[in-house]
């Protein structure tokens, strides 16, 4: 499959593949959860690669990241900063009480790329969790990326084909 990882075009699909998309994820509801993860952790494997997130990051300009205190300390040591300048220039408390980054975009965005690649918070290496079981569970947290996401996008379109919906 010839990979899309132009922004504008994939928003442009997203519009207009809205209804399909709608109608893909209630065929997908009935599908076997563990052979879609099968299918979507190989997918996952075989396109991610192809996809250079340094010349995306897209999803650091909506995406709300969560930090751990470890990743606070360590921020800290690789900034050269104290644990409290780090808290009160780049963390805020979400309403849960959990610490969040206090800007979207991110801080760290540089142009596409993340100025702290090496040291991103867990959250960021994550997403977007194609890695993970339970596909069918995340699928309406998945979907709200199809539209940012070159990743999200081209793995479903991918998907669409192999269980040729
Ligand atoms: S820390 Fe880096 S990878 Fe994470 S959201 Fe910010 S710019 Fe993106
Ligand atoms: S995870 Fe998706 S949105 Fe984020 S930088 Fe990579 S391709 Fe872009």
């Amino acid at each position: 499959m010839h990979l899309i990882t132009d922004l504008v075009k994939i928003k442009q699909i997203a519009v207009e593949k809205q209804a399909e998309n709608d109608h893909f994820q209630s065929f997908l509801k009935n599908q076997n959860e563990k052979e879609i993860d099968l299918l979507i952790q190989g997918l996952n494997d075989s396109l991610t690669p192809q996809i250079d997130c340094t010349k995306c990051g897209n999803c650091c300009k909506s995406l709300m990241i969560h930090i751990t205190a470890e990743e606070t300390d360590q921020l800290a040591d690789h900034l050269k900063i104290s644990v409290d300048q780090i808290k009160e220039q780049f963390i805020e408390q979400s309403e849960q009480g959990q610490m969040i980054l206090n800007t979207v975009p991110c801080h760290f965005l540089t142009n596409t790329s993340c100025s702290i690649y090496e040291h991103r918070f867990t959250e960021c290496r994550e997403f977007p969790h194609l890695h993970k079981p339970h596909f069918i569970r995340r699928l309406f947290s998945t979907m709200r990326y199809y539209e940012i996401c070159p990743i999200i996008f081209n793995v479903v379109e991918q998907l669409k084909i192999d269980l040729e919906y």
